[in-house]
């Protein structure tokens, strides 16, 4: 069995609808740790759980399907087939950055849609054009706690939701009736991951790129200086793969005196999961160990960076042009209507990769900005473009790198 998973796939939709509910029934995991969370009862922060997925060879489609290497239908041994990372994202409107940043390390997603609320509700809309945008297509809906409603209810909402992904690049996505609360109709939903998400091929000669989600000090406070241990990087690989003893690059690195400088170090360990590698691919999160200066990376401090190795010189942005495209019409907003032109001074949320940063547009004909936070990402990539409403960034477009 493999260490590493071998995919990522999101948990994407509106809030409430039973995200981390879903996640938990297929990983035994509780994503919402953090106590704020727990208290709010939404998840702030990305949550990421692991599991496998089995078959049965003796039970037929889908009862076949689990995550467990016994059968819970029939007792017999099963047949490992991959291990997943689920990244789950919170659906509140007020983080919409956190789910942009996610969606960058996902292969494919789980659309969750809560049966008994009309749909589309804001943020499913806005997480599906958020997919759109960014490219993933690999997509199943969960239509989720049809334990609340009528079948004909039931049946009504499937319509609904057929209806609004008609338009999208995920038209054609199987739409799968589960109550996650209770484990029922999983089966039929790993069925629907196995086919509809297949593993993307990867193309290993590919030179490293990882984006780093968190970046910690795993030190307790009070050791010893000999005994410190190097500061951390966790992330997901986007391609390539990462060596013990490799020298890597951080870009666009650490704040000093008031510019950017690289970070180059080498690094000593990889862990997936609580295994120790020696090399990493693709697939689920890893931690990077590296002979950095803890304080360097404590508190999320290189959250946004791009590790690759020194030769690739992956640009670092200070100002960007962007050749824009922007929504027809808004999405996820209280407010309704057009998405209105890009103006002179006006601040956009720029989502690239994992790192979010902000824009002040200098010249919006030709989609020039200066960022208050440099961002590292290669000409010709997509950067998701959010615009203030309220108090609330919402998606309203994206561009391409120039
Ligand atoms: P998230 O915001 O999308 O992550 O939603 P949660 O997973 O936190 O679920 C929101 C609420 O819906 C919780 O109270 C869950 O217990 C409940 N819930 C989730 N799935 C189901 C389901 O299948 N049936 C029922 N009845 N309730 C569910
Ligand atoms: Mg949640
Ligand atoms: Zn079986």
């Amino acid at each position: 069995m493999d260490v590493q998973s071998e995919i990522n796939i999101g948990l994407v939709g509106h809030v409430d609808h039973g995200k981390t509910t879903l996640t938990k029934a297929l990983s035994g995991v509780w994503t919402d740790r953090h106590s704020e969370e727990i208290k709010r009862g939404i998840s702030i922060r990305l949550g990421y759980a692991d599991c496998e997925f089995y078959r049965c060879p003796n039970c037929g489609e889908p009862e076949c399907y689990s995550t467990k290497p016994i059968c819970p239908n029939c007792g017999e041994k099963t047949k490992f087939l991959r291990k997943i990372s689920f990244v789950d994202s919170p659906g509140h409107e007020t983080l919409m950055a956190t789910m942009l940043s996610g969606a960058a390390i996902m292969d494919g997603a789980v659309l969750v849609i809560a049966a008994n609320e009309d749909c589309p509700q804001p943020q499913t809309a806005e997480h599906l054009i958020a997919l759109n945008i960014l490219g993933i297509s690999n997509v199943v809906v969960a239509q989720n706690k049809v334990d609340l409603v009528s079948k004909e209810k039931a049946m009504e909402n499937y319509r609904q939701i057929r209806k609004f992904i008609q338009n999208s690049v995920v038209k054609d996505a199987p739409i799968i009736p589960i109550a996650a609360h209770y484990g029922a109709n999983v089966d039929a939903l790993i069925q629907a991951m196995e086919k509809a998400i297949p593993t993307p091929s990867r193309d290993m000669k590919k030179t490293p790129r990882m984006s780093v989600a968190r970046s910690f000090d795993v030190n307790n406070p009070g050791t010893p200086i000999e005994k410190l241990r190097g500061g951390v990087l966790g992330g997901s690989l986007i391609q390539g793969k990462l060596k013990v003893g490799e020298e890597i690059e951080i870009r666009p690195g650490v704040k000093r005196k008031g510019t950017y400088e690289v970070i180059r170090t080498t690094i000593v360990s990889l862990v997936a999961g609580s295994v120790k590698l020696e090399e990493a691919r693709p697939g689920g999160l890893i931690a990077v160990g590296t002979q950095l200066d803890p304080s360097l990376t404590k508190s999320d401090n290189l959250a946004g960076s791009v590790i690759c190795l020194p030769e690739d010189k992956i640009p670092v942005w200070e100002e960007l042009t962007l050749e824009i495209h922007l929504l027809k019409e808004l999405i996820g907003t209280k407010e309704k209507g057009e998405v209105k032109p890009v103006v002179k001074s006006e601040p956009l949320m720029l989502s690239v990769g994992s790192a979010v940063t902000v824009g002040i547009v200098t010249n919006p004909k030709r989609g020039e900005m200066k960022l208050k936070r440099p961002v590292c990402a290669e000409i010709g990539s997509k950067v998701a473009i959010s615009r203030m409403f309220g108090t609330r960034w919402h998606l309203v477009g994206y561009g391409t790198i120039k």
